[in-house]
């Protein structure tokens, strides 16, 4: 190991403190940390000159691949302009250009406002308070709670978190936030009695597929009728497009695939094309207006960053790339491809199914009799670390294996991915 990466090692488990990570175990004498040091379109290398595919693209977020050299220009010229504007008592133009841009891409007399923060649990809380507070400014304070899918993952502040229908991540603070009905699916929703359904403010639900849930798809429909269930019932309906958002199934926005526009709109990883953290939440002018009044009715909810300058320059560079390369439509062909790889990898023996949705793909892994293996043998995770000897970076989800390319992939890089995936299963990783 090179000077440097033991250096940089032994300082991390000295001082940082990593997400959803087992301190104990990251820290232990063996365990060596990947230090990545350097991003190049697809690739990531590390500080110890090693290459990989990033196969998951930086837990969800990358679009055009990493270093992309117009969005690192369009940081740097607007920080050189003016690197921070409160966007409490001021305004500023990238802020300002990037919320047209964001409306623009829903008919006019839909979504066409939008709130800035910083990150997908921020875009949700966003959206559950405008929704409560709207309630008890148009004299319907009855509806004070929320319903949400079970396994759904909506971030982890303490609002956002108690949509969260995770229960290893979220059941210890059960609780402390918001009250919250969880349902299985729409046949479980549509049982509510009209009592149930009359406290309800909102509906949050992950469009198409629901990430966390090792990327578990929605049935074809079920967004239209969900959307339908909240018209008949007065209920508002909160789309978290955080991990879908900007091209990822395919469109540019997976509610477009049902023809879906929703009360609200919370998108985050992909609206900086990955490389800041910014968020945004949209919604109608209608529910904007119950805010217009007395003090009383503003909505007090902000942060020190909102509508960062930087960010909204990375995400207004971000759009540009979509438009000028065809991106969504490669992103397709690129998904077809995608398609036809996992082909083989579903009919490995090591595999109980495969879930594809555009170019996100989870890869359930199970024993040689398709048997699901004990939590306790972590095989996701084992069969992860073991895909990094041919190249690919990517984590799972228990035991499926997240396959989620950044949206700029070649054909060529993509097949790399796919054959690292097979290699690593047949070297029967899982056993052992
Ligand atoms: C990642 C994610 C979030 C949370 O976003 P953060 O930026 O990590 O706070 C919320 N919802 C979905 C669907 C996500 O994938």
């Amino acid at each position: 190991m090179r000077e440097d990466t033991r250096r940089w090692i032994e300082k991390d488990k000295r001082h940082c403190w990593h997400p959803f990570t087992r301190q104990g175990e990251w820290c232990a004498e063996g365990h060596e940390p990947l230090v990545i040091t350097g991003g190049d379109g697809v690739w990531l290398m590390d500080s110890e000159g090693r290459r990989y595919f990033d196969g998951n693209s930086s837990i969800w977020t990358n679009v055009h691949g990493h270093g992309r050299r117009e969005i690192g220009e369009a940081v740097r010229e607007q920080l050189e302009r003016v690197s921070h504007v409160s966007f409490l008592g001021q305004t500023h133009p990238a802020a300002i250009e990037l919320a047209g841009r964001l409306c623009g891409f829903f008919p006019r007399g839909t979504l066409d406002r939008v709130f800035f923060s910083d990150n997908g649990s921020t875009a949700v809380e966003c959206a559950l308070k405008m929704s409560l507070q709207y309630r008890q400014q148009t004299g319907e304070g009855e509806r004070c709670g929320f319903v949400s899918f079970a396994n759904g993952y909506h971030g982890d502040t303490l609002g956002a978190a108690s949509l969260g229908g995770v229960g290893r991540f979220f059941d210890r603070f059960r609780g402390a936030g918001y009250p919250v009905r969880f349902v299985r699916d729409l046949l479980e929703l549509r049982g509510l009695g009209r009592e149930e359904s009359g406290g309800v403010s909102a509906v949050v639900v992950e469009p198409l597929v629901q990430g966390v849930n090792g990327m578990r798809l929605w049935p074809a429909g079920m967004l239209a009728e969900l959307r339908a269930w909240c018209d008949a019932e007065g209920v508002h309906l909160i789309l978290d497009e955080v991990m879908t958002g900007f091209g990822r199934t395919g469109t540019m926005f997976a509610c477009e695939r049902e023809g879906v526009v929703p009360d609200f709109l919370c998108l985050a990883k992909g609206l900086t094309g990955g490389t800041l953290p910014l968020a945004a939440t949209l919604t109608r002018e209608g529910i904007y207006e119950a805010f217009l009044g007395g003090a009383e009715r503003a909505f007090y909810y902000g942060h020190s960053y909102t509508a960062h300058p930087a960010g909204c320059a990375a995400a207004l560079a971000s759009l540009d790339l979509f438009e000028g390369g065809r991106l969504l439509e490669r992103v397709v062909e690129r998904a077809g491809q995608m398609a036809e790889g996992l082909v083989r990898i579903a009919g490995h023996g090591l595999v109980r199914e495969v879930r594809q949705c555009g170019l996100i793909a989870g890869i359930e892994l199970c024993g040689p009799g398709g048997e699901a293996f004990p939590p306790e043998s972590r095989v996701g995770e084992r069969f992860c670390f073991g895909a990094r000897r041919h190249g690919l970076l990517t984590r799972p989800i228990l035991d499926t294996v997240v396959l989620m390319p950044p949206l700029c992939v070649s054909g060529e890089e993509l097949d790399f991915s796919l054959d690292a995936v097979w290699k690593t299963l047949e070297e029967g990783i899982l056993e052992g």
